[in-house]
């Protein structure tokens, strides 16, 4: 059978995967053997989402009735009911599984609770949502997600007591880790920006998540990491680090709140704006789109800032209020610069400059004339290929280029002779 949580936590505390991670336990302890603990993430422009939009999934053998017991039992027990926010929801089916289209609807778009229920009861599976039951969309969706392409993340988790205060997680190990694993692991810590990624900042019962290729990468990198003693651990298979949110989109005909791949030609040059945001404009026809690196996407910004108009880019990211937040960029062409200059004077060396307008060149020194001025051109600071924001500013769903340039891009890629340059992070 199948088990799909969600929306269990608040901004207060608590978090799905570990109510998720609890239930698994006590599944356990009732005799059902587990087989898989999945954690799907959902559509990151969702208004109610709590955090990473996040539900989960267990697939394990037993009895339906009495893992639907379990469960209710452990939301009315763990769930954060009193804030507005949390609509629990919990669906349970057998062999046959929710159409794997729901889910690509919640993680690409959006879905209504309406559409959630008939996909469980067109499998006759159990379902229950708690308050206005929004929840079951999450829920729905993580059990019927066809995972094509998948990662690892080992969650571990705090002691109830200590949710709320300081965690402990030793910084060197956390360093270490990511020095021993990467890129087989991803995220732990921002190299480049010093800072720590994998320890969150938030109330909840999490204390460190390590992503990885697969589970036994997360476990070596987990083993070397020293900490407060958790209370408990699980390693989820996830969507985390696919791509799964982004779809081919045209300029001109792009959708609220969903994630895109988007080719285009860069029509003017990137401008920074207060804060730091820079902003860049491309163009597809006689389509524009304003496409942003925020400040918190910190040396990413410097790559948006090299680029020039005419260069050809697919850029990919979020569209939200009219703009496209950039994840990645692949800049397919980056040609050197070509400008107007003046000559060089032929008898002295010298460089000519300007006689005035339309009166051509003047050599300073010999007084020599030329008429007309030379094309030079400049080289770029920016080589094709594709370049990523930091760990630290790194969407869930996001693919790391250290697993490799998205599949999905290889038609458009076709025509560039050289192999495509990864340029990631470390
Ligand atoms: P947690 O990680 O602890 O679960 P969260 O950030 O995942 O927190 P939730 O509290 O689960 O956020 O809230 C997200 C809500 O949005 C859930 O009720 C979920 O069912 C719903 N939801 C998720 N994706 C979609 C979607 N594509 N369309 C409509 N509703 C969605």
């Amino acid at each position: 059978m199948w088990i799909g949580i969600d929306d269990t936590d608040s901004p207060e505390g608590m978090c799905t995967t570990y109510l998720g991670a609890v239930l698994a336990r006590r599944l356990a302890e009732a005799g059902m053997q587990i087989r898989s603990l999945r954690l799907i993430r959902l559509n990151p422009n969702v208004i109610w989402k709590t955090r990473g939009n996040a539900a989960v999934a267990i697939e394990a053998e037993g009895d339906p009735d009495l893992a639907f017991a379990i469960g209710s039992d452990l939301i009315d027990e763990l769930a954060d009911l009193a804030c507005d926010r949390t609509n629990p929801g919990l669906v349970i089916c057998g062999g046959t599984r929710p159409p794997a289209s729901f889910a690509e609807q919640a993680i690409t778009g959006f879905c209504t609770i309406d559409e959630a229920i008939a996909a469980c009861e067109g499998v006759s599976a159990r379902y229950a949502g708690w308050k206005n039951g929004r929840g079951l969309i999450g829920a729905t969706a993580a059990i019927a997600a066809d995972l094509r392409d998948s990662t690892s993340e080992i969650l571990v988790y705090r002691e109830g007591a200590s949710c709320g205060t300081k965690r402990s997680v030793d910084p060197i190990t956390l360093r270490l880790a990511e020095e021993v694993t990467f890129p087989h692991t991803w995220d732990t810590v921002d190299r480049m920006n010093r800072t720590i990624v994998c320890v969150p900042h938030t109330p909840d019962p999490v204390l460190f998540g390590i992503r990885g290729e697969n589970p036994v990468w997360v476990s070596l990198a987990r083993h070397l990491i020293r900490s407060e003693t958790p209370e408990l651990e699980a390693i989820f298979e996830t969507n985390q680090g696919t791509d799964a949110h982004l779809i081919w989109g045209f300029i001109g005909s792009l959708e609220e709140g969903r994630s895109y791949l988007v080719s285009g030609t860069v029509s003017s040059s990137p401008v920074t704006g207060i804060g730091g945001h820079v902003s860049l404009l491309i163009r597809d026809g006689e389509y524009s789109l304003t496409c942003m690196a925020y400040e918190p996407t910190k040396g990413f910004r410097d790559v948006i800032r090299a680029l020039a108009p005419g260069d050809r880019v697919v850029v990919c990211g979020s569209y939200k209020d009219s703009s496209l937040n950039l994840e990645k960029i692949l800049i397919i062409t980056a040609e050197p610069i070509s400008f107007w200059d003046a000559p060089i004077c032929p008898s002295c060396g010298k460089k000519m400059t300007s006689a005035g307008a339309d009166k051509g060149y003047k050599c300073r020194l010999c007084s020599m004339r030329m008429r007309d001025p030379v094309i030079r051109r400049r080289d770029r600071m920016i080589a094709p290929g594709w370049y990523e924001v930091p760990p630290s500013a790194r969407r869930h769903l996001a693919r790391p280029l250290c697993r490799g340039a998205p599949a999905i891009l290889n038609d458009v890629v076709r025509d560039i002779s050289d192999p495509i340059n990864v340029n990631q992070q470390k």
